[in-house]
């Protein structure tokens, strides 16, 4: 088969509500650029039909791919299997849920031409239905953005078009815990955005809990910083400080002036308290990094597949 000029990865979890509209849709997009190109779904082992759904799809039309994993690894790792496993000389990553308008991917093509090798979509608003999320979101980009070492995009999810070197490069990442926009910033080139205003789910469930999405968000800060454990020394430093003053404190009041008043229950409370706070919070701090470092050294294969029509 001849390279297709692009190839678009749709990462699915239950989403047999969006997938006829998505693909309705995406074919509209496809055949305004009329260029060659191959839609690969890959199923995160949806609960619900998505899997069947797809393969009728590809039953009928050849540039339907699916890859169908044996459990659910999720949305970074499913969206990792596609780059692996796609052909295209350009490669764009879009959300199954209609989030993420298809159309935008003519925009993101044209606009890659003009010489870029990365051109991302960034949120100018977003329509999701829960407030918390959104500031749960909005803070986290600030944050990361802050304490990491590259210039991590704000507002921007993994809706993209890559260039064929970009998507070669990041196969080369063997890291377990993906945070792929970061790893893309990482990769520097030549990068530029869009704007859109981000639509709220057209229809089912939000895949990414809150349990998920916080996973992904200290995967995002353990992989590109370590502020975290950088925080732990100086909070260390200060309890060290403190604790060598009010030492000296005790000491000159007890050799010298004779102090032995017992100071009481409250001092030794908060004392023992908020060590023991800090020392947990550091020794969790560490943990987390740690923990992360045995998933890679294990070299476990990032996903398993039941089933392909890709080679
Ligand atoms: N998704 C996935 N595996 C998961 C969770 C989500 O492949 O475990 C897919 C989902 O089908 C969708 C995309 O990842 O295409 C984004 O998920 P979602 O819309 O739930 O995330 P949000 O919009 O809340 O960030
Ligand atoms: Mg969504």
């Amino acid at each position: 088969m001849q390279t297709p000029a692009i190839s678009i990865i749709i990462p699915i979890y239950n989403e047999s509500l969006n997938i006829p509209t998505l693909y309705g849709r995406l074919k509209a997009v496809m055949e305004k650029l009329s260029i060659s190109y191959e839609l690969v779904f890959v199923n995160d082992c949806s609960k619900d039909n998505s899997i069947l759904l797809i393969k009728q799809f590809a039953t009928q039309d050849k540039q339907v791919k699916y890859i169908d994993f044996s459990r659910n690894f999720g949305h970074q790792i499913a969206v990792t299997a596609g780059l692996a496993m796609c052909k295209g000389e350009a490669v764009a990553i879009i959300d199954a849920d209609l989030q993420d308008p298809p159309e935008l991917i003519f925009d993101l093509y044209t606009k890659m031409q003009e010489g870029y090798e990365v051109v991302y979509a960034k949120r100018r608003s977003r329509k999701d239905k829960s407030i918390l999320k959104k500031i749960a979101y909005k803070t986290f980009y600030r944050i990361l953005a802050r304490i990491s070492q590259i210039d991590i995009p704000l507002d921007t999810g993994d809706f993209r078009i890559l260039k064929r070197c970009v998507v070669d490069e990041l196969n080369r990442m063997p890291e377990q815990h993906k945070f792929l926009r970061g790893q893309i910033a990482w990769l520097g080139f030549n990068q530029t955005y869009i704007e859109y205003d981000r639509d709220a789910r057209a229809a089912g469930e939000p895949g990414y809990s809150y349990r998920k999405l916080f996973r992904l968000a200290l995967d995002g800060i353990t992989s590109f910083s370590n502020m975290p454990l950088r925080v732990a020394t100086i909070m260390g430093f200060i309890v060290f400080f403190i604790s060598l003053l009010l030492i000296i404190y005790t000491l000159v009041s007890f050799l010298f002036f004779h102090d032995t008043t017992p100071r009481g229950w409250s001092s030794i409370m908060i004392s023992v308290l908020f060590l023991g706070g800090i020392q947990l919070l550091s020794i969790g701090i560490i943990g987390e990094y740690i923990s992360r470092i045995q998933t890679d050294v294990r070299k476990r294969p990032l996903y398993v597949l039941r089933d392909t029509n890709m080679d």
